[in-house]
């Protein structure tokens, strides 16, 4: 490719809504262009990269067994209904009318179309195990669309869905997959790591994301460097002491709190009781009931566990009225404590680490109005004891004892065991050898390929630009000859060994820009390919070429061995 012949319009300032570095660096190397907040064109040279991180994923996907096909992006809402995602995504899922009023759901993953068509196209055991793929565009309405393409509403994705016959096989189908995932990453020339992802409302054991290491990740990873546990802050626990408060049997006694509505208030002169010894009480809506959250007064409620616990992600804060009317008092004096409740059939979910907890003070449900001597056993109807507290950092591994570190990432792919849910709403099952009707078992495996090119793009890049693994750059060779005069001893040299890459099967771009040295040098270290080849009157006269591999020293190699230098560099 000539680059006078493609367009690669690079930029020396990046817009001002590009906050990251790789933002920046995409749109300032030309690869892609904003149409509109998070839906993006891809340019030649970003198109050329996502095409081989494509590759690389249609190869592995490949050699792991699964199976390419293709799903429409426009999907009926009455299969979002059947799968009860309609309501429970409904946050995510793009909605378009066509021109009879008739609703359809854009593609923001295909879990019910491909079990729709499980269902009607495997019958028998003896089609099992099955591992569909696709790569295609997903649409998303992400409340935030942000950092170019890591968190876009229109992108690319890779999704796969497994059907197995057992528990036991799907775990089969699922370990191909991670190992897989394993592969992809490592030959894209990252550094990933899995961690212990959320279950949520599917529960079970099996799910992990992939996750690149990066401050400016949207995700938070609690680890532990002494035995490699590695957990999504959603499902991260640790190994807490247990609460060791001495009893305490006295009564309960109301305390005048005036003002006071939060737990700091409460830590303060002339209260002083510490936040340890303080009973958070949150109150959500979900399903059009309150349920309620109890946390130690210094812990922090984690969404993802509750939603979990709660068996929906689609709650709210109670509204100060809502709350008024279930308990008679305002936020800031809220408490569980049974004889104090209006309304005593709210659920009542409390965290573990409140379990046997006494001497401690919550809200009267009367404002103005603590409880102190309270116990949780003795004075609280607790519904649900649960793991709802978000780890810290410094606590110990579950695991080790070491202390927990939490680190940002980005997830760029994620394994998950879905079970029988899918399959049971949309009766995918199949017959066994001895004529039984059993549930497929079913996982489901997405990796963000565009998150995946730009999280590549995160890691690797200096002062400079871009610094593309060989795999992936858009090119792999720039040969910037000085001169482009075609009659040139410059350019025909440039010409010749162009030519030599190609018939190699090396992808070269040819600078055949007049422009001044210093810009096409810029304009290549920006983009980032691997490989530049200069070639200039000075370093001819004394037979030799210059080959800078980007971010490495410049070398130089007598012309007739330019080739035979460069291969190596290829691999
Ligand atoms: P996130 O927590 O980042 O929103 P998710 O859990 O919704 O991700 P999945 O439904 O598991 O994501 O989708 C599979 C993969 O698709 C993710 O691992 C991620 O790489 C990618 N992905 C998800 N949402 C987006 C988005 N809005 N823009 C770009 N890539 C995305
Ligand atoms: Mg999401």
């Amino acid at each position: 490719m000539r680059w006078t012949h493609t367009l690669i319009p690079t930029l020396r300032e990046a817009p001002a809504d590009a906050e990251i570095t790789s933002h920046k660096l995409l749109l300032r190397a030309g690869l892609i262009r904003k149409l509109a907040g998070g839906v993006y064109t891809f340019l030649p040279l970003g198109l050329r990269t996502l095409r081989k991180i494509e590759q690389i994923v249609r190869e592995e996907m490949n050699r792991a067994g699964a199976i390419e096909l293709l799903m429409p992006a426009l999907q009926p809402p009455e299969i979002w209904q059947q799968s009860g995602r309609y309501e429970t995504a409904r946050d995510v899922l793009f909605k378009v009318k066509d021109s009879g009023n008739r609703e359809w759901v854009l593609s923001a993953t295909a879990e019910e179309v491909i079990t729709g068509l499980a269902a009607s196209e495997i019958s028998s055991y003896r089609q099992l195990p099955k591992n569909f793929y696709q790569v295609s565009v997903k649409f998303r309405d992400e409340i935030r669309p942000r950092f170019g393409l890591m968190r876009a509403r229109e992108f690319i994705m890779k999704d796969a869905y497994s059907f197995d016959v057992s528990d036991e096989a799907a775990q089969v189908s699922y370990q191909k997959m991670y190992d897989a995932y394993t592969r992809i990453f490592e030959r894209c020339g990252m550094k990933t790591f899995p961690v212990e992802a959320d279950t949520g409302v599917i529960g079970g054991k099996y799910s992990h994301e992939f996750m690149v290491p990066a401050e400016t990740g949207e995700n938070e990873v609690v680890y532990c460097e002494a035995c490699n546990y590695a957990a999504n802050i959603e499902k991260a626990t640790s190994a807490l002491p247990k609460n060791e408060s001495a009893v305490n049997n006295s009564p309960i006694e109301k305390f005048a709190t005036p003002g006071v509505v939060t737990i700091e208030a409460l830590t303060k002169a002339p209260y002083n009781v510490a936040a340890a010894q303080q009973i958070k009480t949150l109150i959500y809506v979900a399903d059009s009931k309150l349920v309620i959250a109890l946390m130690r007064g210094d812990d922090q409620l984690n969404e993802a566990k509750f939603a979990g616990k709660i068996g929906t992600t689609v709650f709210r804060p109670a509204t100060a009225d809502e709350i008024f009317e279930a308990t008679g008092a305002h936020p800031g004096s809220l408490g569980a404590v049974t004889s104090t409740c209006k309304n005593k059939d709210i659920r009542v979910l409390a965290d573990e680490r409140l379990r046997g907890a006494n001497g401690m003070t919550t809200g009267a449900n009367e404002d103005g109005f603590h409880l102190r001597n309270v116990s949780l056993e003795r004075d609280i109807q607790v519904s649900q004891w649960a793991d709802l507290r978000t780890v810290r950092a410094g606590e110990a591994c579950a695991n080790c004892g070491k202390p927990l570190k939490i680190r940002r990432a980005i997830e760029v792919g994620h394994v998950f065991k879905l079970g029988t849910k899918y399959s049971e709403k949309f009766n995918a099952e199949y017959l066994d050898e001895s004529g039984v009707r059993k549930m497929c078992f079913m996982g489901c495996y997405g990796i963000g390929v565009t998150r995946t090119l730009q999280a590549i793009i995160e890691q690797g890049n200096d002062k400079d630009g871009i610094i593309w693994p060989v795999s992936v750059a858009p090119y792999r060779v720039c040969i910037t000859p000085l001169n482009v005069d075609p009659n040139s001893e410059t350019m025909r040299l440039a010409e010749k060994i162009y030519a030599e890459l190609t018939a190699r099967g090396v992808d070269v771009i040819l600078d055949d820009r007049d422009e001044r040295p210093g810009v096409k040098f810029k304009d290549a270290d920006l983009v980032g390919f691997p490989i530049r080849i200069g070639i200039g009157e000075k370093s001819l006269a004394k037979g030799e070429i210059e080959i800078k591999p980007r971010g490495g020293a410049l070398q130089t190699a007598k012309i007739a061995e330019a080739i035979d230098r460069i291969m190596p560099l290829m691999q």
